[in-house]
């Protein structure tokens, strides 16, 4: 599986998993499906416990008084969800922007408040 990345300046690792949703069901009495793909399951989460009420159907799964519903969340074991890249956080990224900038006006002999009276 492949590893979070590390944030280019907190150096914490970040990310959430990108997950797919499949939703499941099988009769009462009988053991529950295996997942048999070839992603990771994330977590396994009971809906309806038969006997119940009511049937209908979930994301498309038709389902009736004794069947067991059920959801796997999946994930491929490498896609995360990363919106601010290389960064953890917009403050993360902000941070950096900030440091670099310190590092620019101590590289040159220029000062912030120069800089301004030349542009204006
Ligand atoms: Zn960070």
């Amino acid at each position: 599986m492949k590893k979070k990345p590390i944030c280019a300046n907190c150096a914490n690792p970040y990310g959430t998993r990108k997950t797919t949703t499949q939703t499941f069901k099988w009769q009462k009495g009988e053991p529950p499906p295996k997942y048999r793909g070839n992603q990771v399951v994330v977590r396994e989460t009971m809906i309806r416990q038969a006997p119940h009420n009511v049937t209908g159907s979930i994301h498309g799964v038709p389902f009736g008084h004794n069947d067991n519903v059920a959801e796997r969340r999946l994930w491929d074991g490498q896609s995360y969800y990363l919106p601010y890249k290389p960064f953890c956080t917009l403050r993360c990224a902000l941070a950096y922007a900030r440091a670099a900038h310190a590092e620019h006006i101590r590289n040159t002999d220029e000062s912030p408040e120069q800089r301004e009276f030349e542009t204006s």
